[in-house]
């Protein structure tokens, strides 16, 4: 399975240090602030992953969005894309 350059960087990181609940905890951090994304699912529901806000609005996947609520310029994706990143996540959860 495929795992993310920078997860393999911090996975090889966590088995030399043995540090992981700091590093481990701002990574993830680090992750929901790079991560927050706008999840558009069919009839133009959007989701704000970054203020957990539901709206509705006519958007394209990969395009940008300003989230009405949190006014986050924010990218859309597709609620397909929420499963891969998921098993991506889990992937790493397991290995830790
Ligand atoms: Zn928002």
């Amino acid at each position: 399975m495929y795992v993310r350059k920078k997860y393999r960087k911090l996975l090889s990181l966590a088995d030399k240090q043995f540090n992981i609940p700091n590093s481990f905890h701002r990574f993830i951090e680090k992750q929901k602030l790079a991560h927050n994304l706008v999840i558009k699912s069919k009839s133009n529901h959007c989701w704000c992953t970054c203020c957990k806000t539901n709206f509705v609005a006519q958007t394209k996947a990969n395009s940008m969005i300003k989230c009405p609520n949190c006014k986050q310029q924010l990218l859309v994706k597709t609620d397909r894309l929420q499963e891969y990143s998921f098993k991506d996540n889990l992937q790493v959860y397991f290995k830790m």
